[in-house]
């Protein structure tokens, strides 16, 4: 038979989770089971660990969390064609219907039917996890399972930064969290002439610094729109990478944008927020964009040839690393913001 395994699993609708034993999952025709190597901790796991709002009305627990990973296929169903057993892998965490019309004209990450990795199906924080080998991303051997298992978040800022042109141009990055902070890096290996990040927390705009940050501006001591001005000659910046979902901060972003330039918005603001659409959108002829998940798979081309050839680094955002076992010391960690990516191994 077989046997069982480690995984942190949501037990409760309450917050917490708890590290037990679980059958190791079965697989179908379709299917791969990966020997889980790194999982990292995103913030949506905070959310459903800490549970919150949006977690009570989405997951359903009992079920194994966690969708960031890098790990090795050790069992494939019997129609899977596309990996080998012993093959490292990491994982598009969106699965798409692949019958609507966003998935038949190319646009499967705007999918109306997805479901996530480790929110509406198991994920893994477990030591192993099945999942449809059509969702597989072969990895370099050559690549640490750490940092393959932030591709995920990484593919976030790539189709966030790269979704118009960055070269030559003033980027700023409002929110510092950890895509944040890989934002910073996709744009300066895109060739930006300036990028500004923007953050209240100074351990996360030091790892900003540290991914190619040519200015770090911490917006409770210094004023994000007078240093923009400065910075650029009174003509604000080509383009605001939205990471922060503060309503403050995201208002600063649609002031601190020239005309013409761009605002892409990867941030999940919990409430409505108030933007001046007349004086900030229209008169200024700006681009706002919405970016949800990783184009499939274009991101995760761009992914795999931004680190394979070392033109983005993530080792330094990678700061704390942990057994499966001490789990809540990085969620602890996360929720006080005192790290970058936190990687657990099973
Ligand atoms: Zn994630
Ligand atoms: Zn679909």
């Amino acid at each position: 038979m077989r046997g069982k395994m480690k995984a942190i699993v949501k037990e409760q609708r309450a917050p917490g989770a708890i590290l037990k034993e679980v059958p190791v999952p079965e697989i179908g025709d379709l299917e791969v089971l990966i020997q889980v190597k790194a999982t990292s901790i995103c913030g949506t796991d905070v959310h459903i660990y800490t549970w919150d709002e949006w977690s009570e009305s989405r997951v359903k627990p009992p079920y194994v969390f966690g969708h960031e990973f890098a790990g090795i296929v050790v069992e494939k169903g019997k129609l899977v064609n596309n990996v080998e057993v012993g093959d490292h892998v990491s994982a598009e965490t969106h699965i798409v219907c692949g019958h609507c019309p966003q998935c038949l004209t190319g646009q499967a990450h705007i999918c109306a039917n997805t479901e996530i990795i480790g929110v509406d199906r198991d994920g893994c924080f477990a030591e192993y996890v099945a999942l449809p080998a059509e969702n597989l991303w072969k990895n370099d051997r050559e690549l640490s399972f750490e940092e393959a298992s932030v591709q995920e978040p990484f593919g976030n800022a790539v189709h966030t930064v790269l979704e118009g042109d960055v070269t030559g141009k003033t980027v700023a990055v409002i929110g510092c969290g950890p895509i944040g902070i890989m934002a910073v890096g996709v744009a300066k290996a895109a060739g930006a002439s300036q990028v500004i990040a923007f953050d209240l927390n100074n351990y996360r705009l030091d790892l900003a610094e540290k991914m190619g940050a040519t200015r770090t501006v911490n917006s409770g001591v210094e004023n994000p729109l007078e240093v923009v001005r400065k910075l650029t000659e009174n003509n604000g910046v080509d383009v605001v990478c939205e990471m922060s979902g503060h309503p403050i901060a995201m208002d600063q972003g649609f002031k601190m944008v020239t005309n013409g330039g761009r605002v892409s918005i990867l941030s999940l603001p919990v409430k409505p927020v108030e933007i001046d659409v007349t004086n900030d959108i229209v008169f200024k002829g700006i681009t706002v964009q919405g970016i949800t998940g990783r184009k499939m798979y274009e991101t995760w081309q761009q992914v795999s040839g931004l680190l394979g050839s070392g033109q983005v680094d993530l080792k330094p955002m990678i700061t704390h690393h942990f057994p499966l076992e001490d789990f809540e010391k990085g969620f602890d960690l996360m929720i006080e913001g005192k790290c970058g990516k936190v990687v657990l191994h099973p």
